[in-house]
């Protein structure tokens, strides 16, 4: 088996294509509402303050607080749960 089939790709619908676009293209975009001006991530149908169906996408300022984060063990009781090259996967996980 190729190692790189056991990386999972993103599902990209209808959706989430411009979050992922933007991934592609090095930038972040998030969902924002201009009935009630909030910032929406994970991409979503309509706004989870106000309900408002016609969301825009912005790029994120780059600014933010973390909350919190994880880090990430890639082997445990002697199981790998990575196999693949890890240099792409992040070692520490922000949470906001
Ligand atoms: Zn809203």
């Amino acid at each position: 088996m190729d190692s790189a089939m056991l990386k999972p790709q993103p599902r990209v619908t209808a959706l989430n294509r411009p979050f992922w676009d933007g991934c592609s293209e090095g930038r972040l975009l998030i969902q924002h509402c201009p009935a009630c001006a909030k910032s929406i991530f994970y991409p979503r149908v309509c706004c989870p303050f106000c309900q408002h169906g016609e969301l825009d996408w912005v790029q994120a300022s780059g600014n933010g607080k973390v909350i919190t984060h994880s880090c990430l063990q890639l082997k445990s009781a002697g199981k790998t749960y990575c196999t693949r090259k890890t240099d792409d996967i992040p070692k520490s996980l922000p949470a906001s």
